[in-house]
């Protein structure tokens, strides 16, 4: 039977790699978008190009009740396309980021980036628990920032490690069930949340950070996830893996 997975922030960059990959490797994937419909329905067409099967689903994270908003939309989409009810994979990925240095973030700012990148996840797993099966995967997408020091990203970077403590302590908690729970950190990765990648000179800087001497690409992520979602990585959990080339190992 086939297993059934859903990606926050599955419609581009990071989160449509990993949805992309999902299906490639058997799963009834749920594509969810916050606005860009047609971004979210381009990555349906290409997973079904692939010979697999996705849906999409609309939910603005970061708002109250957004956490029952998305799951009352899966619980109404899923009988189409999956034998039954209920998820295997669930991957925290969608997220916005957040720049400046403490004293340049204002109250606004700080209280968007953690209603977004942690609250919603936070609430996301409370509410999909009931939903999710024995056995199954949690993968949450931090990033780099939380290990290696980033001034410029003080709010988001704060967000990032409540989702990492989030992460490991719901390991603990949900052992019991057979589910996994893991983060993974990207170091720099080539998608619209960087727009300022555009300039060669500044993506040939970002590209220094890493040892292999480029950036990353929204797939050198999704294949990571791929294993923490499989069956291969039952016996790992409670983890962050980085997934940044390299970014920050020497001085
Ligand atoms: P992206 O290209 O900007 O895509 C963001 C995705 O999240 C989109 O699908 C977007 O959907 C969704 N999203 C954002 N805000 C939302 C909201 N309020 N409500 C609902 N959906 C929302 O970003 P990305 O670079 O792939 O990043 C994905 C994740 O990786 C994020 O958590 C990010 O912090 C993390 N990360 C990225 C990098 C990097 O270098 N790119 C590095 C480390 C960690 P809509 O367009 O429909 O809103």
């Amino acid at each position: 039977m086939s297993r059934t997975a859903l990606v926050t922030g599955g419609s581009r960059g990071i989160g449509r790699a990993i949805a992309r990959r999902l299906a490639r490797d058997g799963a009834v994937v749920a594509v969810h978008y916050g606005s860009d419909e047609a971004a979210a329905k381009q990555t349906v067409a290409l997973i079904e190009e692939d010979g697999g099967v996705a849906f999409t689903l609309r939910a603005e994270l970061g708002v109250p009740g957004d956490a029952e908003a998305l799951w009352a939309a899966f619980d109404e989409r899923i009988g189409e396309f999956a034998e039954r009810p209920g998820v295997d994979v669930l991957v925290l990925n969608a997220g916005v980021s957040a720049n400046g240095r403490i004293h340049e973030v204002d109250e606004a700012s700080y209280d968007r980036v953690f209603a977004v990148n942690a609250k919603a996840p936070f609430f996301l797993i409370k509410h999909g628990l009931d939903r999710l099966r024995d056995g199954g995967r949690i993968v949450t997408i931090s990033s780099g920032v939380t290990k290696v020091a980033f001034p410029a990203m003080t709010a988001y970077a704060a967000a990032k490690g409540a989702l990492e403590a989030l992460t490991f302590t719901l390991a603990q908690d949900l052992g019991a069930r057979g589910i996994t729970v893991n983060a993974v950190a990207p170091g720099t990765i080539e998608t619209d949340i960087h727009p300022w990648m555009a300039d060669p000179l500044a993506k040939a800087a970002a590209a220094k950070f890493s040892v292999f001497d480029r950036v990353g690409q929204p797939d050198d992520v999704a294949e990571v996830v791929g294993f923490l979602a499989s069956e291969q990585a039952r016996w790992v959990t409670g983890q962050v893996l980085d997934a940044s080339g390299g970014s920050g190992l020497g001085l």
